[in-house]
């Protein structure tokens, strides 16, 4: 949905059209929440093509069990290693760290940096270097060739993640089956 309608209206998520990045993300979550529990029903557009579909899985990681015994391993991970009490304020970035993932690669990436193409929207690359957000905010690239595993296209861009999935690849572990400019 992102991509085929970036930044107009029936966009999930675009600042364009939120004062504050938590009012964008407050839509977005009432949106795929409405899509997750089928009380929102997805355009036949985005529903022609298969779609693998994960019931069990879906299940599994939404189920509270799951969420709880994840938020222990992560306060125990900061009971053994964190210096001091101080560091524990930052439990909640990684207990919600996918929303905030999301709110910083949505707001920043169609608001904030420079373009290389002109995709019609109003998508940037916020920094030449993806090491932060693993490669997510080059939005600009992105969006110009979605298919493409690599979200780096200039010489002076560095996408962390497509590394990563290089040397997955070298491994045996994947395959890149996207060939990459
Ligand atoms: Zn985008």
């Amino acid at each position: 949905m992102h991509h085929v309608y970036s930044d107009t209206k029936k966009d999930p998520h675009s600042p364009l059209f939120f004062t504050s990045v938590w009012r964008m993300m407050v839509h977005t979550h009432h949106l795929f929440r409405g899509l997750v529990q089928r009380t929102i029903k997805p355009e036949s557009q985005f529903v022609e093509d298969y779609l693998p579909e994960w019931d069990r899985l879906d299940k599994f990681g939404s189920h509270v069990v799951t969420r709880l015994t994840f938020g222990a391993i992560y306060l125990s991970y900061y009971i053994y290693f964190a210096p001091n009490y101080f560091y524990f304020l930052l439990l909640p970035i990684h207990f919600f760290m996918g929303a905030v993932q999301g709110a910083i690669v949505n707001w920043c990436g169609h608001k904030y940096g420079y373009s290389n193409y002109g995709n019609g929207d109003h998508s940037r690359n916020t920094t030449p270097w993806g090491v932060v957000l693993m490669g997510e905010l080059f939005q600009n690239n992105h969006h110009h060739d979605a298919q493409n595993a690599n979200f780096a296209n200039k010489w002076f861009e560095f996408d962390t993640t497509f590394q990563i999935m290089k040397m997955m690849q070298w491994a045996g572990i994947i395959k890149i089956v996207v060939p990459v400019g």
